[in-house]
């Protein structure tokens, strides 16, 4: 589903991805976790080419998408993409914000995209807010809608980064849950995240990054029991 090889990225003279070599099967749910800095925004940002790579190649789906000729509009029709601060349009409704990019691109019509952005919301808890705007939801309810605006492009991939980490305490459950119930409908996923307990409960594989590497990867279960780097023992006891 996505295979990256020696994958670089730097920011001028600051060396950020010194060579990532990864595969990501169909259905597998990627965990990422790590020190702050160490590169997983950026990884996941070239993973959909919102950061061109200064080297190496990625393929989703079989298509080398660092290849000059890639559609990268194409590309990114296949992964869904979540953020820590939702990005929502705050001047559309919350059914205007998850039927827009399927009407806009012309994938389906207005009258089909708002249906299935409905579906999308039920399916999330939310059909209730459609009318309402972005500023009148709590964070979590925001986060839920980000979620269901992703899933409206029909993505074969979705890349969470951090989506509970500006949430209140209370609201990260609700969130959590929307992605473990995708989980369990087995769509292909790449979760950066600070909760272990989902890591551990949701993850098939989880990698851990530090100063632009994987350092170490394997089952969640296997390596919060016994790490094998000093550096993810000493990270693991800070967020365990
Ligand atoms: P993480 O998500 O693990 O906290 P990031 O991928 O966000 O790490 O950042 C890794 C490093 O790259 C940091 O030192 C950060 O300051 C730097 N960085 C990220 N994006 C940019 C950018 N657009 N320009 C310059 N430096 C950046
Ligand atoms: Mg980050």
């Amino acid at each position: 589903m996505i295979r990256v090889e020696g994958l670089t990225k730097s920011f001028g003279e600051l060396e950020v991805l010194k060579g990532i070599t990864e595969h990501i099967a169909p259905g597998e749910k990627v965990v990422v976790i790590g020190p702050s800095g160490s590169g997983k925004s950026t990884f996941l940002r070239c993973l959909n080419l919102l950061e061109q790579p200064t080297a190496g190649k990625i393929y989703i789906e079989g298509e080398c998408i660092t290849d000059k000729g890639c559609n990268v509009n194409k590309v990114r029709q296949k992964m869904g993409m979540v953020f820590q601060n939702f990005n929502l349009f705050p001047h559309r409704t919350v059914l205007d914000n998850v039927a827009l990019a399927p009407t806009k691109l012309k994938l389906l019509s207005a009258g089909d995209a708002k249906d299935k952005a409905m579906a999308l919301l039920r399916r999330v808890g939310l059909d209730s807010k459609a009318d309402n705007y972005p500023v009148q939801l709590s964070g979590g309810q925001k986060q839920r809608v980000a979620i269901a605006r992703a899933l409206c492009m029909s993505p074969d991939i979705m890349l969470f980064d951090e989506p509970t980490s500006a949430l209140d305490p209370e609201m990260v459950g609700e969130v959590l849950e929307v992605m473990k119930q995708l989980a369990q409908e087995g769509m292909t996923m790449v979760v950066v995240t600070h909760e272990m307990g989902f890591a551990r409960e949701v993850g098939s594989r989880l990698l851990f990054m530090d100063e632009g590497v994987i350092l170490e990867q394997g089952d969640p279960r296997e390596i919060f029991a016994a790490p094998k780097h000093e550096r993810t023992r000493s990270f693991l006891q800070k967020v365990l």
